[in-house]
């Protein structure tokens, strides 16, 4: 667990474009994104933005969902789901 008072020094704070939250790129230390300075969004709107101008892997329809197997609509993400967790 890292403690945000940690990051209060760092100068890329920046207000999230989507959200207003604060953000910086101490929000994507630990995940596979990257701070855009020109365009701030912190990590969740980032990533809700990027899977909105995806199509799914399976079909047509544009993502909602990111997972280990790619962008994913809804329908094909329940059924990946179901996958996941009724494998025998
Ligand atoms: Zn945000
Ligand atoms: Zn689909």
């Amino acid at each position: 667990m890292r403690d945000h008072k940690y990051d209060q020094d760092e100068r890329e704070e920046a207000r999230c474009d989507a959200c207003g939250g604060e953000t910086g790129e101490s929000d994507f230390e630990d995940i596979d994104d990257e701070f855009n300075p020109d365009e701030p969004m912190c990590p969740a709107c980032q990533a809700a933005r990027r899977q909105r101008n995806q199509c799914c892997e399976y079909c047509d329809e544009p993502a909602e969902y990111e997972t280990d197997s790619g962008f994913l609509c809804c329908e094909h993400h329940s059924q990946y789901v179901d996958g996941y967790v009724s494998r025998d």
